[in-house]
């Protein structure tokens, strides 16, 4: 992929690509700075129109929806403004922070719910977990940063790709197999893909989170005695993770609720995820608030 800035004429493809911000856009857009931003494309345009410059407005009509449609937005530092001028307007949050089209899609059943990971029953924090998985020598502190021990982090790759290779019917059954606390599983397929678990209140997870959770699991299996650090300590592996298992696309960093706070109070921090681009799934969240 080339990111040189192309002159305008020759490639608008690459011209298309440098701009475009994946931050802010597809499953990250952020609809108050968007529509924020065309309304104040819009006023630009009523402006130069009202003094009959319409050549003018035309181009920054056009290009302003153009940058907004890439980039997520058009004024610099949108996403630090947006959500204040959203919390003091009397619109109603909801209109904004309504529910995802995931969400929507399972309030439509009304027995579903998204689940962040297998390890939700299991109460340890995370310091705990870090600190016995650095004991049992499966994670490595290098300089500030945490990596899983070279063995564990090969076997851990190797069985994620064997999992991948695997239909999402293959790997409920796989699931089942080696966790067997987790009950009933099975596909389902939305706009996402997910494995469900219960039968009557179904809890969906992510299929590249199965995978990666179920792979550290297993593997973790050989050096971890506890069965909840094994579930835990595969939960905190996805941290590791900076590809995704299933299509191998880069995670890119994003934040839980978009740019602006999203369903939490203003004065939380949002949380920071990892987030697969192509399956639209999150693959980790970075928890600020519990140290
Ligand atoms: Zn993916």
């Amino acid at each position: 992929m080339s990111r040189e800035p192309a002159p305008e004429e020759s490639d608008p493809m690459g011209v298309l690509e440098t701009l475009s911000d994946e931050s802010y856009t597809g499953v990250n857009r952020c609809w108050p700075c968007t529509i924020l931003n065309l309304g104040l494309v819009g006023i630009v345009v009523m402006f130069l129109r009202a003094r009959n410059r319409s050549r003018a407005s035309l181009l920054i009509g056009v290009g302003g929806v153009a940058v907004v449609y890439l980039r997520g937005y058009l004024v610099p530092y949108t996403p630090k403004f947006a959500p204040r001028l959203v919390a003091a307007s009397p619109v109603p949050d909801e209109w904004f922070h309504g529910e995802s089209a995931h969400d929507a899609a399972t309030q439509d059943t009304m027995a579903h719910e998204e689940r962040d990971s297998l390890a939700e029953d299991v109460e340890l924090d995370g310091e705990t977990i870090l600190r016995e998985l650095s004991a049992a020598g499966v994670i490595e502190l290098e300089g500030q940063r945490l990596f899983p021990e070279a063995t564990v982090d090969t076997a851990w790759h190797e069985r994620m790709d064997e999992l991948a290779a695997e239909s999402l019917e293959a790997l409920s059954t796989s699931l089942q197999a080696s966790l067997e606390q987790v009950g009933h599983a099975e596909p389902y397929v939305d706009d996402a893909e997910w494995i469900a678990l219960g039968t009557d209140h179904k809890q969906l997870l992510p299929r590249p989170v199965v995978v990666a959770e179920l792979a550290a699991y297993e593997v973790l299996g050989e050096r971890l005695d506890d069965e909840r650090l094994r579930v835990a300590g595969a939960e905190a592996f996805r941290m590791f993770l900076d590809r995704c298992p299933v299509c191998d696309s880069d995670l890119v960093e994003s934040s839980s609720v978009s740019c602006c706070g999203g369903h939490l109070g203003p004065r939380q921090d949002p949380d920071e995820t990892l987030v697969c681009p192509a399956c639209e799934q999150r693959l980790y969240t970075f928890k600020l608030g519990d140290n």
